[in-house]
């Protein structure tokens, strides 16, 4: 591994070095640098600023720190209550021990599993741009069927980004240029010809919090992985979903999909499709075609449209048949 000096952050607006990254939990980019492809001269450890706590919105929804580790986000009583889809979705990454390491921030920011990504002896227009993309002749079978571009089809890897992104949820941001707010469904950027950047966060700005909106029916939420073994594995399809139903109709609903696009995928054509439509599983089939027409499936990963469209349909189905129990 390539030396670097290590330091811990002053305060929330301290400056970063042109070579300098941020640390949090560590367990995506002290991997990325045994693996050295991640090579950052300096690292600035933020898990001692006070962005460690979860607090309540004054118009109701919470405030998660960016330092929360993903153990106690997943175990906390307003998230179990309010929020189950994110909850789910933190329980079904990683392991246990990682959870306790990995933070909200660090979750969000993780890099894309892409197997050539990951080995620096490989092209790839990620870790070194202009090289190619491998993966669109090679191995793709859990990359990308929406939102790739001829330059990049990786997938973001986070589950509980998917819940976020369904949630509405928004990142604050701190950087020189003073803070602001981005929708986790916009934070990261769609690769086109630039792939190299994964997200809109300019070089030095800090995540210091994620925002959940108050949204009542999130207590009727769920969230549904698919993976090639039954624990501790990346998902190869999964949906984050809330919904709403009145008298056998679709009053509200919230929709994301992981692991098929480099975003969090959030649903909006299907959502549109489902409002005031029938609760049943023949509309919640419908919507996952509509939003799933513009799929570009390649060689190997066609299955994912199928994946997906099931998935949407089972998690859709059940929490209809809560609603009416
Ligand atoms: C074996 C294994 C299995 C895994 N399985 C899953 C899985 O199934 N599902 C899943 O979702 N994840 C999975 N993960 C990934 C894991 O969830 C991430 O590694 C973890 O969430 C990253 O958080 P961290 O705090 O350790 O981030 P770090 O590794 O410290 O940082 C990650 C990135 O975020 C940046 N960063 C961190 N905090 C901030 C901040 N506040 N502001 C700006 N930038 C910041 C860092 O500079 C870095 O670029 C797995 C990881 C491993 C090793
Ligand atoms: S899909 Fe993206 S990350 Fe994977 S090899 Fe191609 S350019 Fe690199």
């Amino acid at each position: 591994m390539k030396t670097f000096a290590y330091r811990t952050a002053a305060g929330l607006s301290d400056g970063l070095e042109p070579d300098a990254v941020f640390l949090a939990g560590g367990t995506n980019l002290v991997d990325l640098m045994k693996l050295g492809v991640a090579t950052p001269d300096v690292l600035v450890d933020v898990t001692r600023l006070p962005l460690g706590e979860i607090t309540e919105l004054p118009g109701g929804g919470l405030r998660i720190g960016a330092t929360v580790r993903n153990s106690d986000l997943a175990a906390d009583p307003r998230i179990r209550g309010g929020y189950p889809v994110l909850s789910q979705a933190l329980l079904a990454g990683a392991s246990g021990q990682l959870r306790n390491m990995a933070t909200t921030g660090g979750n969000l920011l993780q890099r894309t599993r892409c197997r050539y990504f990951m080995d620096a002896t490989k092209p790839c227009n990620k870790h070194a741009p202009g090289s190619g993309c491998p993966a669109r002749a090679g191995d793709h079978r859990n990359l990308a069927i929406l939102g790739g571009s001829a330059a990049c089809i990786a997938t973001h890897p986070s589950d509980m980004a998917v819940a976020l992104a369904a949630l509405d949820a928004v990142v604050r941001v701190d950087g020189v240029a003073g803070e602001r707010s981005i929708p986790v469904s916009r934070l990261h950027r769609l690769p086109e010809d630039t792939p190299e950047r994964d997200t809109v966060l300019e070089h030095g700005e800090l995540i210091t919090a994620v925002e959940l909106p108050a949204l009542p029916f999130a207590t009727r939420s769920a969230y549904r992985k698919a993976r090639d073994r039954a624990s501790y594995a990346f998902a190869v399809g999964s949906v984050a979903a809330a919904l709403d139903v009145t008298d056998g109709m679709v009053r509200d609903v919230r929709l994301a999909f992981g692991a098929v696009a480099p975003r969090p995928w959030r649903a909006f054509t299907a959502e549109e499709a489902l409002l005031g439509r029938p609760a049943t599983r023949e509309s919640f089939l419908a919507a996952a075609d509509a939003e799933l027409a513009d799929a570009r499936p390649l060689r190997d990963n066609a299955y994912k449209v199928t994946l997906l469209r099931n998935l949407t349909a089972s998690v859709l189905t059940r929490l209809a048949e809560e609603e009416t129990r």
